[in-house]
């Protein structure tokens, strides 16, 4: 599932092809993915000039030129594409945008969004913000994130660790992998009881948060560079993991073996002996 740095990866791959040009044609393959996609979306993108890329948590905002912005959320296994070639739209390609070709340096693109489950989300809106992100809380990366605020956002909380940070309106942009991934780093049990966690621990935690994240960005960075060919799935890259989806494997700080459990209906991957 994408989470933030899967869709700052997105975002980044987009700026270039996108930012500044023409939607020359828009091809909207149903009228609804996880929930109904705005009436005649297709001829409303069309003829557009996009302004500025910007994401909010898990969400990418397209500027329009208009004041309109067109809101996108990946889903559960949403994945963009962008070809230098006009591409057969597949059975699960949802939106295919065709980008003029813009300066004279600049050759056209295909922006196509794919979602095989359809959990995904496209929706347009004017003004200020979206009601969507009205109630989310802080960016990880930005700077109204702080041991401070995360502890003032957890104190009272009974509920473990794990599934707080899952709140987006604690931490925006944090999903299951990289929940259990800071927890790790952090030493701290995803069944802690939320409300726990302050002074030190917050510190800790705080920082352990924008390193699994920063780190990441920086890992889909490189796969940009490296390996994504023209048509391949943007967002998708080979994460450094040290505890999800390693159940029954060894520790790689202490050798213990890790253990998966489940809590609010989300596996949990974590040391018994290094998480306390
Ligand atoms: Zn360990």
């Amino acid at each position: 599932m994408p989470e933030l740095p899967e869709v700052e990866t997105v975002r980044r791959a987009l700026v270039p092809a996108m930012e500044g040009r023409r939607i020359a044609a828009a091809h909207i393959g149903r009228p609804d993915l996880r929930w109904p996609l705005p009436p005649d979306l297709a001829a409303r993108l069309t003829g557009r000039v996009v302004g500025v890329l910007a994401r909010r948590g898990k969400f990418l905002l397209l500027a329009l030129d208009g004041d309109e912005t067109m809101l996108m959320h990946l889903g559960m296994s949403g994945s963009v594409r962008i070809h230098a070639t006009e591409p057969e739209i597949g059975k699960h390609d949802h939106m295919v945008l065709s980008i003029d070709a813009g300066g004279p340096d600049a050759r056209p693109a295909w922006i196509v969004f794919n979602d095989p489950r359809r959990f995904g989300w496209i929706d347009l809106f004017r003004g200020e913000t979206h009601p969507m992100l009205a109630d989310m809380g802080p960016e990880p990366l930005g700077n109204s994130f702080s041991a401070t605020h995360l502890a003032a956002a957890l104190a009272g909380r009974t509920g473990p660790i794990k599934t707080a940070l899952l709140n987006q309106q604690i931490v925006a942009g944090i999903g299951n992998i990289y929940a259990c991934e800071a927890l790790f780093m952090a030493g701290l049990s995803p069944r802690r009881k939320a409300g726990t966690i302050r002074g030190g621990r917050a510190e800790r935690l705080t920082g352990a948060i924008r390193e699994v994240l920063s780190r990441a960005i920086e890992d889909g960075g490189t796969s940009l560079r490296d390996h994504v060919q023209p048509g391949g799935e943007i967002g998708y890259f080979v994460q450094r993991l040290s505890v999800y989806g390693r159940e029954g494997q060894a520790c790689h700080s202490c050798t213990t073996t890790i253990r998966c459990i489940t809590q609010s209906g989300r596996s949990s991957f974590y040391c018994p002996a290094c998480q306390r």
